[in-house]
């Protein structure tokens, strides 16, 4: 994939936004993992979001806070407010 997304994407189903930090993205997967078709691993290896309404907010969240290097950044899109980490 080679259309890097800019910014976070917004999950409607679950009234957030996703955005992995690529600085952080080591790339080793859990993410892709614990929420399968939300993130996909891209050719840099990095994590990008592909779907962000295809897991629940859970599933999301937990994905969020497996990430060993907390490179998931989840926001409220109408307030603005960092719900993770
Ligand atoms: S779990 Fe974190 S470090 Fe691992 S691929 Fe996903 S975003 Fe990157």
């Amino acid at each position: 994939m080679s259309d890097v997304q800019a910014g976070p994407a917004l999950s409607k189903r679950n009234g957030i936004a996703i955005e992995v930090d690529r600085e952080l993205c080591f790339g080793f997967g859990d993410c892709v993992d614990s929420a399968p078709n939300v993130f996909e691993l891209d050719d840099e290896n990095k994590s990008v979001v592909v779907d962000p309404d295809a897991q629940d907010r859970d599933t999301i969240m937990l994905a969020a806070q497996d990430c060993p290097v907390d490179a998931i950044v989840i926001t409220d899109p109408e307030t603005g407010e960092q719900l993770y980490p």
